[in-house]
C-alpha cells in the first residue's frame, strides 16, 4: 500500500505521489535563529524527522532541505540589544539549534541553506517576478508581490480574500498598491544588514527566502513542503504565490509543491506556551531534566497534526515507559543470546502500515507496547526457555530495533541509555547520582568485609532517598523509584 498523508492543499488525506518514482524532495521551514530552540521546535522537527525516517525506510531516496532564517527583524533587534553582530548571533544560535536537534536524535538535513548565502538567488527570483508582472517596485526601495494577480492565493489556507483584506495592514513607510500585497524586498533602514539590489540596498522579505532556497536546492515542483500549522498563512501561502508565478506558465499551486503537511502546536499543561504566562521552555532547559530520547519518545505519543500537551508528569511517565522498553530489550538480548532467529512476527509490517496511514506514531506506540509486553513475559517466565522461545526473543529484539530506527528510538545499548535516563530522573527528584554511587561503593566494601549491618543500613539510607538497588551478576545497579 502506498503512503496516505493529510495534504493541507487538498484539505484531506490522500495518496502520496512523488513526481519521480522512488524519489522525494522534502523541504521543511527551519528556525529563525535569534534564540535557543523551544519545545515547539522540538515537536515540529521530531515530527518531520519521523516522516523523513519512514520515507527512507520505505525505500525512497529523500533529499531533505531545511533552512536557517538568519536575517530577520527579531535577529537584528536581539543583536542590537546585545551589541552583537547579527550574523554572529545567528550563527551561534544555528549551532545551538543543531546541538539540540542532535540530542533529540533528529537526522541532519542533507542541505541546511542560510539566507545570507542565497542573496543572488533571492534577487534573481524577485527580478523574475517583476519581469513577469507579478511584482512591482513603487520607487521607495521596496518590492511587493501583487496578490490579486495570483488566482490560487487562498487555496492552501481556504480563507476568504475579503477576510484577508480586513486583517491586512499597511505599515508607515510602505507603498503597497493593495493592503494584501506583501514585501519581497525591503529597503535598508539605518543599523540593519544590507545587500545591493536593482532597487537599492536592502534585505529580503521572509517569504521569498524559502522560495529561493527551495528552488535553488530542490527545483520545482518539490514533493513535500512541511512546517508548523501557523505557517499556512501567510508564509506558505506567499511561498506558493511567488514560486509558481516566477516559473511562468500555469498558475496552479502544485507547480511549487505537490503535497503540503503541517504539524500542530505545543501546549504546556493545557495552556498556550508563552513567555508572558511563564510556561515557556527551551529544549536545553528540558534536556537538563530529561534525556533527549525520553523527550522524543514522549513527543511521539501524539499524532503530529494534533496539538501536543507537555507536562512534567506525563514526561515522567513517558520516561518510565522508555526505561521499560530498554529493560525488556536487554532481557530479550540476554535470554535470546546465541539462539537462531525465530520467524518474523509481522511487527515491522504492522508498524509500517500505521506509519503509512498519515504517520500515526501514536498508533505505532500501541502496537510496539503489545510486542514488548509479550516479550517481557516470556523473558521473565520462571524455568527454562526452549530453543524456539529463545529464537523468538532474539527475533523480537531485532524487530524492535528495526522499528525503533524508523522512530528514532532504542538505538543505544541499554547500558548507555538507562543510566542517562535515570540520572536526569534522579536530578528532578533532587537525588545526586554521585552521592548514590558513593553509598553503593561503601555498601560493596561493607559486604566484602561481611559487615551486613552496615550494608543493610546503607540500603535503607538509599531507599529513604527514593533509590532502589538491584544486585545482579554484573554488579549492583540502581534506579529512582
Ligand atoms: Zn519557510
Amino acid at each position: 500500500m502506498a503512503i496516505q498523508l493529510y495534504d493541507t492543499l487538498a484539505g484531506r488525506k490522500r495518496t502520496f505521489e512523488p513526481l519521480e518514482a522512488g524519489k522525494v524532495r522534502l523541504y521543511v521551514c527551519g528556525p529563525t535563529v535569534y534564540d535557543y530552540a523551544h519545545l515547539g521546535h522540538a515537536r515540529c522537527y521530531v515530527v518531520w524527522d519521523v516522516v523523513l525516517r519512514h520515507l527512507r525506510a520505505r525505500g525512497y531516496e529523500v533529499k531533505y532541505v531545511r533552512n536557517f532564517t538568519d536575517v530577520d527583524d527579531k535577529i537584528i533587534r536581539r543583536a542590537n540589544e546585545r551589541g552583537e553582530d547579527p550574523a554572529a548571533l545567528a550563527a551561534r544560535f544555528a549551532d545551538a539549534f543543531d546541538e539540540d536537534m542532535d540530542a533529540l536524535r533528529c537526522l541532519r538535513p542533507d542541505v541546511a541553506p542560510r539566507v545570507t548565502g542565497h542573496l543572488p538567488e533571492i534577487v534573481a527570483l524577485i527580478e523574475r517576478l517583476v519581469a513577469n508582472g507579478f511584482a512591482y517596485a513603487p520607487g521607495n526601495g521596496d518590492v511587493y508581490f501583487a496578490v490579486r494577480k495570483f488566482p490560487e492565493y487562498t487555496r492552501l489556507s481556504k480563507r476568504n480574500l475579503d477576510d484577508l483584506v480586513a486583517g491586512a495592514r499597511v505599515e508607515p513607510g510602505e507603498a503597497k498598491h493593495d493592503p494584501l500585497d506583501f514585501a519581497l524586498w525591503k529597503a535598508a533602514k539605518a543599523g540593519e544588514p544590507r545587500w545591493p539590489s536593482p532597487w537599492g540596498e536592502g534585505r529580503p522579505g521572509w517569504h521569498i527566502e524559502c522560495s529561493a532556497m527551495t528552488l535553488a536546492h530542490l527545483g520545482a515542483p518539490i514533493d513535500i513542503h512541511a512546517g508548523g500549522k501557523d505557517l499556512v498563512f501567510p508564509h506558505h501561502t506567499n511561498e506558493i504565490a511567488q514560486s509558481v508565478a516566477a516559473q511562468g506558465g500555469g498558475l496552479e499551486a502544485e507547480r511549487y509543491a505537490r503535497h503540503w503537511m503541517h504539524n500542530g502546536f505545543v501546549q504546556i499543561d493545557d495552556q498556550k506556551m508563552s513567555k508572558s504566562l511563564g510556561n515557556f521552555f527551551t529544549v536545553r532547559e528540558v534536556l537538563k531534566k530529561a534525556d533527549g530520547e525520553a523527550l522524543r519518545f514522549f513527543l511521539l505519543g501524539t499524532h503530529y497534526r494534533n496539538d501536543f500537551n507537555f507536562s512534567d508528569t506525563v514526561l515522567g511517565e513517558a520516561e518510565k515507559r522508555l526505561v521499560y522498553l530498554y529493560e525488556t530489550l536487554e532481557k530479550a538480548d540476554r535470554v535470546g543470546a546465541g539462539a537462531a532467529l525465530g520467524p518474523a512476527t509481522g511487527l515491522v509490517e504492522q508498524v509500517r502500515a500505521a506509519l503509512d496511514d498519515d504517520f500515526n506514531t501514536a498508533a505505532v506506540l500501541g502496537i510496539v507496547s503489545e510486542a514488548f509486553t509479550a516479550a517481557n513475559a516470556l523473558a521473565d517466565r520462571k524455568g527454562k526457555r526452549s530453543p524456539e522461545e529463545k529464537g523468538k526473543l532474539a527475533r523480537f529484539a531485532a524487530e524492535a530495533r528495526e522499528v525503533g530506527a524508523a522512530l528514532g528510538i532504542l538505538q543505544r545499548p541499554a547500558g548507555e541509555a538507562l543510566p542517562s535516563i535515570r540520572d536526569r530522573a534522579a536530578g528532578r527528584r533532587g537525588i545526586d547520582p554521585a552521592a548514590v554511587e558513593a553509598r553503593l561503593a561503601a555498601r560493596a566494601e561493607a559486604r566484602k568485609a561481611k559487615d551486613f549491618a552496615r550494608s543493610d543500613a546503607l540500603r535503607d539510607e538509599l531507599a529513604a532517598m527514593g533509590v532502589a538497588i538491584m544486585d545482579g551478576p554484573a554488579g549492583t545497579t540502581w534506579k529512582v523509584e
